[in-house]
């Protein structure tokens, strides 16, 4: 390691071109000395000179396509490890040793992307319904660009939810859960995003649309909601109250407050219904 070090200046870059250089040396080393001890005798013989130059060239030829044709499966691999590729076929020249190596390195990288995904996944996940949950909803708010970062924000929360959990058990309020978020998820569009806020409270943004638009989409999910629905409480369909707000890319915590006052309406003035944020102007 140490002579690798000390040699890195010959080609600082280039690995390949350092053996060049130094097989380039140690074979004319001898020509070198004979010639140095020919000098300082006054004995060079021109045609022992001249065979030795020519053995040189030689050796010098051969060490080097040697030493380039022994270099080829190492770059292979080189390459394949840089662009993650499966372990190229002539990797049996380069020897068992490496061959483990590299399929050991290979291995590991792919457990170790896996794991990252999974854990970002689970970082940003709800695991019952397997929308986003909070982090995850906030973090991709906060990915997209300045020009995608405009919309409505709806806060949903499904109505007398206790109740499900009180009369069926909490296993049918998980799968009441679960059915909500998947009745939701199959009538928003790709762009939007959908999130379980916490309990039985859901945040949806819907990307590039005025509130007109965020509660036609939320009203077309609650028809749904009462022609099949996904329970019942005391023999009515389960139903969902919501608070829309427009965001233009503001602070996100003042539209989802906002959004979340328009929801408190919508429960006080009886719940199953969709309610709009005040104008800002209007709110003192
Ligand atoms: P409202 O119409 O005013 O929203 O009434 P509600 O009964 O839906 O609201 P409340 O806040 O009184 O009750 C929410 C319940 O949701 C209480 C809690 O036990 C239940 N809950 C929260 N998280 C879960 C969960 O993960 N699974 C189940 N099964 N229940 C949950
Ligand atoms: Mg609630
Ligand atoms: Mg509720």
């Amino acid at each position: 390691m140490q002579f690798y070090l000390a040699t890195s200046f010959i080609f600082p870059r280039s690995l390949r071109l350092r053996l060049f250089a130094l097989c380039f040396f140690a074979t004319h080393l001898p020509l070198i000395g004979y010639l140095l001890w020919g000098v300082s005798t006054g004995r060079v013989a021109l045609a022992e000179f001249a065979l030795l130059t020519l053995a040189t060239m030689v050796g010098t030829a051969v060490a080097l396509i040697g030493i380039g044709a022994l270099l080829n499966p190492i770059h292979a691999l080189a390459d394949a490890l840089h662009a993650d590729d499966a372990p190229p076929s002539t990797l049996p020249e380069v020897g068992d040793v490496i061959r483990t190596l590299y399929s050991g390195v290979h291995r590991a990288a792919h457990e170790t992307r896996n794991r990252i995904d999974g854990l970002h996944q689970a970082a940003h996940e709800d695991p019952l319904t397997g929308v986003l949950n909070r982090r995850g909803f906030l973090a991709e708010l906060s990915a997209l660009p300045v020009n995608r970062r405009k919309g409505c924000i709806a806060v949903l929360d499904i109505d007398y939810f206790k109740r499900v959990n009180d009369l069926n058990g909490h296993e049918e309020g998980d799968r009441v859960l679960a059915a909500f978020a998947a009745r939701v998820a199959a009538l928003m569009r790709r762009a939007d995003l959908i999130a379980r806020w916490g309990g039985e409270e859901f945040a949806i943004f819907f990307q590039d649309c005025i509130e007109d638009e965020a509660s036609w989409s939320l009203a077309r999910v609650a028809t749904r909601m009462r022609e099949d629905p996904i329970g019942a409480i005391h023999g009515r369909p389960i139903s969902f109250s919501a608070g829309v707000c427009r965001w233009t890319g503001g602070p996100i915590d003042e539209a989802l407050a906002r959004a979340d006052e328009a929801l408190y309406e919508a429960k006080q003035a009886g719940r199953d219904r969709i309610c709009r944020a005040k104008p800002l102007l209007l709110q003192a």
